[in-house]
């Protein structure tokens, strides 16, 4: 085989957590991977990242324990994916070549003559103190560091890490892997003279939402460490910097932080929500109750087409019917940059949908709500009296139809989409409420709320009473009164940031608040 029939091997940084510290480059190669070998510390999100078609393969190391996979059959592994002329992404939790075996893997390559490329990534030694406050130097405290892992190699058990030694060659000192050992370690490190009192801290799951932080000095640490209960993956800090903690937090004080929040939105606008929510330190829980369908019969939507010229106006009340109008559009061969009609939005989100495909937007109320819309439709001669056209989901309300034509218009409905209860597995989504891991519950629309209530037990009924609930605008607090669920918190105007910042304002009641001291 010539070494141009050989693929490519891109051993890649995952970061240690939160998918925004994956680098560009990692995200550009992820974007044209045949295969993604990764493991078990990635997150799906990067997973994403890869186009449809690549393979996608867990390999299942997990850091700390045996891996599941051995890492000789990991390595004949990108082997033979690379010799089947693939583009291989070897994706690795923090940087490939931080305790990550990537050299291991690079040799392997390289004997076998296979190309490959390292991608640095953040390490969780730099990423996950970051993200809890603890500056690895300070002018102050430390100028030097050293990074060590606490993972005994039974294959090499005359190469014992020298902890003697380490104990105070550097000012602050990071240990992977040790959650283990850690009672062992911290001895050994007190015996090679670090005093007893020094600052000290675990850094469990590191850049996540779930991130917990214990501090205390380096005697009592495993003690403490073992009521708090956390474990792997976590990095052990030893050191003055530690201190620094108690003013350099910031994860904890994100309103939603550790908070975790279902989100039931459709699938296509699931994603926006969640990345506002991760923004605020919540965890999001993405299981959409509804998805989106063409409506049962196009002709009445192609006939407005091909009467285009008949419309003095065009009516947009959601960015899902600008979209989905707009597809069915180009199908027919309609360019609607083109047709003549004034176009209205209800809102500052629809007008922009609206501009995003193409339509010029004249007519935008003050009060993004149908009504207004209306009102102002009514004050403008040319429209309040002409044809207008109003597509939007077979399931709309009648309330802007009907506001409309009070106002004289004449008005032609047309369904470009149906919204469907979705698949889900609801006892899996009931056990999640009863066991109290969801502490948020978001809604937009009234049909998210049906499909909600009708999916929930009577424990799971139950459960809701303790979780907050947050719903976009009135009519969709009314729908989760009359299911006889409650509301907390009322977003007045579309968009996911005045929702955010509603249940923000519920749960959020304890932020700065502090795991330790
Ligand atoms: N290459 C990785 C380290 C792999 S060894 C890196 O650069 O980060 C696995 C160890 O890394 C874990 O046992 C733990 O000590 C540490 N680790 C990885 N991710 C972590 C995280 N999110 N938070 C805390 N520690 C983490």
């Amino acid at each position: 085989m010539s070494r141009s029939d050989l693929g490519r091997v891109y051993l890649v940084g995952a970061g240690p957590g939160d998918p925004g510290l994956l680098t560009l480059r990692g995200a550009d190669l992820l974007r044209v991977a045949d295969a993604v070998v990764y493991d078990a510390l990635a997150s799906a999100e990067l997973l994403d990242l890869a186009p449809d078609g690549a393979l996608r393969i867990d390999v299942g190391k997990r850091g700390h324990d045996a891996p599941t996979l051995p890492q000789e059959e990991i390595t004949q592994l990108l082997i033979r994916l690379a010799r089947e002329g693939r583009m291989v992404v070897r994706l690795k939790g923090g940087d490939p070549f931080v305790f990550g075996r990537g050299g291991e893997e690079c040799s392997a390559l390289a004997a076998e003559k296979i190309p490959f490329e390292v991608v640095p990534g953040v390490s969780s030694v730099v990423g996950g103190l970051a993200y809890a406050g603890i500056p690895l130097t300070d002018r102050r405290h430390s100028a030097s560091f050293a990074v060590v892992t606490g993972h005994r190699d039974p294959s090499k058990a005359a190469t014992e890490t020298r902890w003697g030694d380490l104990a105070t060659a550097a000012d602050t000192l990071v240990v992977l892997m040790g959650m283990r050992r850690l009672p062992e370690l911290v001895e050994r490190i007190l015996a090679g003279g670090r005093a007893p009192d020094t600052p000290a801290a675990a850094v469990m799951d590191g850049t996540l939402p779930s991130q917990r932080v214990v501090c205390a000095p380096l005697a009592a640490l495993p003690e403490r460490v073992r009521a708090a209960g956390l474990g792997a993956p976590a990095l052990i800090v030893i050191g003055e910097v530690v201190e620094l903690r108690d003013t350099l937090a910031w994860v904890e004080r994100r309103a939603l932080h550790g908070k975790r929040v279902l989100v039931t939105r459709p699938q296509e606008q699931a994603g926006v929500l969640a990345a506002a929510l991760r923004e605020r330190g919540a965890a999001p829980v993405v299981i959409p109750l509804l998805e989106i369908a063409p409506p049962e019969d196009w002709a009445p939507v192609d006939a407005a087409l091909a009467a285009r010229d008949e419309y003095a106006g065009l009516v947009l009340a959601s960015s899902n019917a600008v979209h989905r109008f707009a597809a069915r559009a180009r199908e027919r061969g309609v360019r609607l940059d083109d047709v003549g009609w004034s176009v209205c939005c209800v809102g500052p989100r629809t007008a922009d949908a609206a501009r995003s495909v193409g339509l010029p937007v004249h007519l935008v109320p003050a009060r993004h709500e149908g009504v207004s819309l209306a009102r102002a439709l009514a004050r403008r001669p040319d429209l309040a009296r002409g044809r207008l056209l109003l597509p939007r989901a077979a399931e709309g309300r009648d309330e802007l139809p009907d506001a409309l034509r009070a106002g004289g218009a004449s008005l032609d409905v047309v369904s470009v989409y149906r919204t469907l209860p979705a698949p889900v597995d609801s006892a899996a989504l009931c056990a999640q409420l009863a066991a109290g891991e969801l502490h948020g519950l978001t809604f937009a629309s009234p049909s998210a709320v049906r499909a909600f209530a009708s999916l929930l037990d009577e424990g799971a009924r139950r459960a809701v009473e303790r979780c907050a609930v947050a719903a976009i605008g009135r009519i969709t607090a009314e729908a989760l009164r009359v299911e006889g669920l409650h509301v907390d918190a009322v977003a007045d105007s579309a968009g996911v940031a005045p929702l955010v910042e509603a249940l923000a304002a519920v749960l959020g009641g304890e932020s700065g608040k502090r795991d330790t001291r």
